[in-house]
């Protein structure tokens, strides 16, 4: 469970990142999904989110934006937002910091945005708060685990009903990787969470 729901103590390294953000009088959670933009999935996840006109907000690879710039147009023309996550999908603590900034800023030049979510969700120390003068660091409250081989479609919908809560941040991934168990997982997570009485919030 400590994958899936951040313990408190591991956010507190983190101070000012973005977990969950509670709104006075309406239960609220937030869909954001990482590693696209690519055709195979991403158009799949617009088509879904339009059916039920809800917003969410997309983590970008910066080399994803350079490849398939027409669904990243997409992504934007359908009024989502979009959040810088690398241009490599580089790991904060694998990458001494200059690279790991470098990295970051050569996203920037295709992802315009004040949003930045770290790969893996973690980074060093100094390379957050490097990050956190320029950017609004957006970690997450729920990870569905929908990129896992060892999860089942069925376990990642459960993941989302066990750990939902109000002002949850909840990560998906447009990637291959996730395909099976997010295409599953996705469309009852909205209705579920629609039942629940939760609106959809972006960042
Ligand atoms: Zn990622």
């Amino acid at each position: 469970m400590f994958i899936e729901q951040p313990p408190l103590l591991y956010r507190l390294f983190f101070p000012g990142a973005y977990w969950r953000e509670k709104v006075e009088g309406k239960k609220t959670i937030y869909l954001t999904f990482d590693d696209g933009p690519i055709p195979d999935i991403t158009p799949w996840v617009l088509d879904l989110l339009d059916k039920y006109n809800i917003k969410a907000t997309f983590f970008c690879v910066g080399d994803n934006v350079r490849k398939y710039p027409d669904i990243y147009n997409m992504v934007l023309d359908r009024g989502h937002r979009v959040g810088n996550h690398t241009f490599n999908h580089v790991q904060g603590i694998r990458k001494f910091s200059k690279r790991y900034l470098e990295n970051t800023k050569l996203a920037s030049e295709y992802i315009e945005s004040e949003l930045f979510r770290p790969p893996h969700g973690h980074m060093r120390i100094p390379q957050f708060f490097t990050l956190r003068k320029y950017y609004k660091i957006i970690m997450w409250d729920v990870v569905t685990r929908d990129y896992s081989k060892r999860q089942t479609p069925e376990k990642v919908f459960q993941n989302v009903k066990r750990y939902t809560r109000d002002g949850s941040i909840i990560v998906f991934h447009d990637s291959l990787k996730a395909e099976k168990n997010m295409k599953y997982a996705l469309p009852r997570s909205i209705e579920w969470l629609k039942e629940q009485g939760y609106t959809f919030e972006l960042l």
